[in-house]
């Protein structure tokens, strides 16, 4: 019989540690929140999905001490040519404005995802405070005390009457262990791999205690 160790214990619990995941949990980190970040693969991706941040986007990685390491690895945008194998134009965009923005950031920059999560990995893992346990699939979501009158699953909303302090979050671990985590906010960001969610990308948070 398998069994599960006492849970750990968090402000918020993150499910997966994809660059949204690991972001949120720098900069909760970052204000002293205890934060638990669970990801399903044991090792980073490794390869390019996103390309192209905005003025905004960087000023947030700014402000999470990010972009003095990523911005001399990307590329400000000035345009977009989209060519088919034989090289005809299919889609031309013709420059990003040139006027500063007022982040202070260019308005289109391309960069490279992996350095991205690569930085905000290493950042993370400076950072007290926050936890990243790789090879924890997080399998079940729920909130209250166990009464089940509120239980909801990784790709579904929680449901019922909140009257809980707290959600446990249920992960499968390496070698089929078991580990939860107590803690007072869920964080969803599982957009590439939720299987049964494939074509979504989402952020959602749970909150569980009232008056935060
Ligand atoms: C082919 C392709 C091309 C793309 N191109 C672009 C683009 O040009 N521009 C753009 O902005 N975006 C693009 N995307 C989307 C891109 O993937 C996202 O912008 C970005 O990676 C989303 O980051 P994220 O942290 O939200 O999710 P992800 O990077 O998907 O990270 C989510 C993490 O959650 C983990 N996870 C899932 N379920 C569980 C679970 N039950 N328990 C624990 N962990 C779990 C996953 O393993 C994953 O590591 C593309 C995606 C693909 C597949």
């Amino acid at each position: 019989m398998t069994t599960t160790p006492p849970p750990a214990r968090a402000d918020v619990a993150i499910i997966g540690a994809g660059p949204v995941g690991l972001l949120i949990a720098l900069l909760l980190g970052r204000r002293g929140w205890q934060v638990e970040v669970l990801e399903r693969q044991a090792t980073a991706y490794g390869r390019p999905r996103a390309v192209h941040l905005d003025h905004e986007a960087a000023r947030i990685l700014q402000h999470a001490g990010i972009m003095d390491d990523l911005a001399p690895q990307t590329e400000v945008m000035d345009s977009y040519l989209w060519r088919n194998a034989g090289g005809t134009a299919l889609l031309w965009l013709d420059g990003a404005p040139e006027v500063p923005t007022v982040s202070g950031w260019p308005a289109s920059t391309m960069f490279h995802q992996p350095d991205l999560e690569r930085l905000l990995a290493e950042a993370v893992s400076r950072q007290p405070g926050v936890r990243v346990r790789m090879g924890h699939d997080v399998r079940d979501v729920v909130a209250g005390p166990v009464s089940g009158a509120v239980s909801g699953t990784v790709n579904g909303p929680v449901s019922g009457t909140a009257a809980g302090e707290s959600v446990s979050v249920q992960a499968d671990g390496p070698g089929g262990a078991r580990a939860q985590v107590r803690a007072r906010w869920v964080i969803g960001s599982t957009s590439r791999t939720a299987s049964r969610r494939p074509s979504q990308s989402s952020t959602t948070a749970q909150q569980t205690e009232r008056g935060r």
